[in-house]
């Protein structure tokens, strides 16, 4: 089986050094953060290879693309999951492709990996969620189930900012630094566009900490290469939402200046949310009922995530670099001393970030647990035949970032998959689909025909001899985005399927 791997980053900035050698100095350990200590510092680790962003489709999927037990159907958008209402079993998935609905059997059983929010989505619109919140949009409840009642969210903040006033390199505007040297290095695999842009990270235990226990940190501390400011143009200020007021009034001014920034990240939060739906249209996205910071402790734990992070640049090693703490306030603190405790929880709250960790919308818990959703072999409570396996599944937030936790869950649900079924329980094999409009209404065509005739293709077969790099760089062009949208006699035969 493929796996995904994780490898140090290589490119590093003169920052990234001093902050590991300052976090040391700073009295924090150099370990492993993936070996099973947590609290210290090191240089990050992350899922690329030569530069590039390596994702589970890539790394997991398209060195099988080939195998003919797959079949990957792209632009195809599930839109629910057929349960019997008297035996409350999952039979199949309705899914729409090209303006089309299909309908999947499923053999054994339906896996639902959509995602936190967009698997609890598919549950609710299937008749499996809060009674009340699925009576509420009109939708057949067939289990109350709390799907969507947890949410948790990773928070964070850009800042605190550095000024560096030595000309250790010249990282101070993006656009100086696309050239053709550094396109070929990069192609190559290596210099300044294979970073991550974050290049070391600590973990660290505020005051306000939950935890008993001094191993588990409840805030991470990012160092970024450069600061917001790098970038002169509309796309990181645009990807990080921040508003014209704010760029405006707190980065523009150090355009021209070199500068890095922190990104703490609060690991442990106590404020938790909620998933909704807005209406029965599965094109429609989910209800993000997340309060940022409705429990204080969480705007702390960021401040004192800052204020660490200021102790530790101003260690020695860090002095050798000549850098300042950026200190214009931030637009909204004005009023505020700079540098305090109160300040920060200002900053944090005029710069909040999201790293788009949310966890536990379809919560994994034993039969005793009133919010759970999922089993521990994450099979859904009370539907046969249905299991979740994706990140909205993790109970709690964790003290990690949530992709390679993605791919754990997906490694270890493949074993309990082959587990059940070599025990002679559900399996997951598809093994037709129904068009339509095809063939005089709605009649069984083997998927195999079928793909070939609606689809044009499935991706592969194709021997895969190229290098890994050009592979991914394939597979990511033909998993394109979908637009959502129905023609009208489709539409019909959704609202149809709706009604149960
Ligand atoms: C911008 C961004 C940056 C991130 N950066 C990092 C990072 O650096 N490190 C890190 O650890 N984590 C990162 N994360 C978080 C991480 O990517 C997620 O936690 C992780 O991908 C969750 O995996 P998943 O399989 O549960 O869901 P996803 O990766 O979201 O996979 C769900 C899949 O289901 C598909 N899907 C959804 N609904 C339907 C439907 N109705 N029909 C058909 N297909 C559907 C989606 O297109 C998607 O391919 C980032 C997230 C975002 C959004």
């Amino acid at each position: 089986m493929s796996t995904v791997q994780l490898f140090p980053a290589l490119y590093r900035s003169k920052v990234a050094h001093a902050f590991v050698r300052s976090a040391q100095q700073a009295g924090y350990r150099y370990l492993d953060y993936n070996a099973g200590e947590l609290i210290g510092v090191s240089y990050l680790q992350a899922t690329t290879l030569r530069g590039t962003r390596v994702t589970s489709g890539t790394a997991y999927l398209a060195p099988i693309a080939t195998r003919k037990n797959l079949h990957i159907l792209t632009k195809a958008w599930a839109t629910k999951v057929l349960i019997d209402p008297v035996s409350k079993e999952a039979t199949g998935v309705l899914f729409s492709r090209n303006k089309k609905v299909f309908k999947v059997k499923a053999n054994r059983e339906v896996i639902l990996s959509a995602g936190a929010f967009e698997s609890a989505k598919l549950l609710i619109l299937s008749g499996v969620g809060p009674a009340n919140h699925l009576e509420s949009l009109g939708i057949p409840v067939i289990q109350n189930l709390p799907v969507g009642e947890q949410l948790y969210e990773h928070p964070g903040t850009f800042g605190p900012v550095y000024l560096v006033k030595k000309p250790i390199d010249n990282f101070i505007q993006l656009d100086d630094n696309i050239n053709l040297r550094n396109i070929i290095r990069y192609i190559n695999g290596r210099g300044l566009f294979t970073t991550n842009s974050v290049e070391s990270l600590m973990y660290i235990k505020t005051p306000v900490a939950e935890s008993p226990d001094p191993g588990v940190p409840d805030v991470e501390i990012m160092q970024a290469f450069t600061s917001i400011d790098f970038d002169s143009g509309p796309g990181t200020a645009t990807a990080f939402r921040l508003s014209n007021e704010t760029y405006d009034g707190y980065f523009r001014p150090i355009r021209n200046v070199r500068s890095f920034m922190y990104l703490p990240l609060l690991l442990k939060p106590r404020t938790k949310g909620k998933l909704r739906l807005k209406s029965r249209n599965p094109f429609q996205h989910p209800r993000f009922e997340y309060q940022y910071f409705e429990d204080d402790r969480d705007l702390d734990a960021l401040a004192y995530g800052i204020e660490e992070a200021i102790r530790v640049t101003s260690q020695p090693a860090f002095r050798e670099l000549g850098v300042e703490l950026y200190s214009r306030k931030v637009p909204g603190c004005e009023q505020l001393e700079f540098n305090t405790h109160e300040y920060w929880r200002c900053h944090v709250r005029v710069l909040t970030a999201t790293f788009h960790h949310q966890v536990a919308t379809c919560k994994m818990g034993p039969p005793t647990d009133p919010e759970a959703v999922v089993d521990a072999r994450l099979r859904v409570y009370g539907i046969g035949r249905l299991r979740v396996v994706d990140i909205g599944i993790v109970p709690d937030p964790p003290a990690a970032h949530t992709a390679a936790v993605a791919y754990g869950i997906g490694e270890k649900a493949a074993d309990m998959i082959r587990e059940d079924f070599a025990a002679g329980a559900t399996g997951s094999r598809i093994h037709k689909a129904i068009h339509s409009d095809g063939f005089g209404g709605r009649a069984d065509i083997p998927i195999e025909f079928e793909a070939q005739r609606m689809f044009g293709r499935i991706v592969g077969p194709r021997p895969f001899d190229e290098s890994a790099f050009v592979r991914i760089t394939r597979f990511r062009r033909e998993v394109g985005s979908f637009n959502g949208s129905l023609s009208e006699q489709d539409q019909g035969i959704l609202d149809e399927d709706n009604k149960v």
